[in-house]
């Protein structure tokens, strides 16, 4: 690991939605940058195996197997970076999942899972990880809550109504997180990518967007999950006086 640019030595990560895609690219690179990094998803193989991979590195990392639809789960995680690693001042908000579906037949725990996990699921990683935040930066840290959103949140897709209004949630409460916890100096941000070549849309089962997604595939060079691991760097990165509220990353060739 190179040892020039630790300039998150200190800082403590915690990222849901880290066993693959953009969590995953973006705890490597929270640790290659000095943070301690709590990675947070259902996988335990596939934590086990990225915290091997950051440790190996010499980075820092803890695998904490968390559902975040689960209270217990989630509180049990914040309990355990709290001992581990101390208060969490970094908070990559990022497990998500998408199913398009027509409404009217689209199965009820299609849509419903996308309630529970994009909103109520992101709604308990913040309320658990507050605490924390605000001790940390009572203590004069940096501070950063970093929520997932997409541009579905502020564009119309056909048949992406319900994962769109999920993003759209995220992505207004941030604004409103913003104005409440910046007076504690706790910067508040959401990033809303365009499509990005994840596992995120192996999960489709609706026919529609499959073929859309395999012509879209022809045309488009889609985002990398680094790409979006990059932005969450450049957000962290700034002077602690700024707060990147919202970023927009689109593929060059992505129309809406
Ligand atoms: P991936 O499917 O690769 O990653 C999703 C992550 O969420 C996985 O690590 C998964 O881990 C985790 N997850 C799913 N359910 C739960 C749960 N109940 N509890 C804890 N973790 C869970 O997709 P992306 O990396 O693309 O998705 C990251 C975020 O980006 C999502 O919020 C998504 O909506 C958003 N997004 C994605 C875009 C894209 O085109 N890919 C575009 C715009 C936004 P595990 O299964 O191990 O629990």
């Amino acid at each position: 690991m190179n040892t020039i640019d630790k300039d998150l030595a200190g800082r403590v990560a915690v990222v849901t939605g880290a066993s693959s895609g953009m969590g995953r690219a973006t705890a490597l690179l929270l640790a290659s940058r000095g943070a301690k990094v709590a990675l947070l998803a259902r996988r335990k193989d596939a934590l086990d195996a990225l915290a091997a991979e950051i440790r190996q590195q010499g980075g820092e990392a803890i695998a904490l197997v968390t559902d975040v639809t689960n209270q217990a789960s989630v509180e049990a995680s914040a309990a355990a970076v709290r001992k581990e690693l101390g208060n969490a001042d970094l908070v990559f908000n990022n497990a998500g999942l998408m199913l398009p579906g027509a409404i009217g037949s689209q199965p009820q725990h299609e849509w419903e899972s996308q309630i529970d996990l994009n909103v109520t699921g992101a709604m308990r990683v913040i309320q658990a990880f507050i605490p924390q935040m605000e001790e940390a930066a009572a203590q004069g840290k940096v501070v950063d809550l970093i929520n997932t959103s997409s541009i579905a949140g502020q564009y119309v897709f056909g048949y992406f109504a319900v994962y769109s209004a999920t993003k759209a949630f995220v992505s207004h409460l941030t604004r409103h997180l913003r104005v409440e916890l910046g007076p504690k100096n706790i910067r508040v941000s959401v990033i809303e990518p365009g499509i990005t070549e994840t596992e995120l849309q192996s999960h489709f089962t609706f026919q529609g967007a499959i073929d859309w997604l395999e012509n879209a595939s022809k045309s488009i060079d889609f985002l990398k999950a680094e790409d979006i691991a990059a932005t969450v760097g450049f957000i962290v990165s700034m002077p602690k006086h700024v707060n990147m509220q919202q970023i927009v990353i689109m593929p060059t060739k992505e129309g809406i």
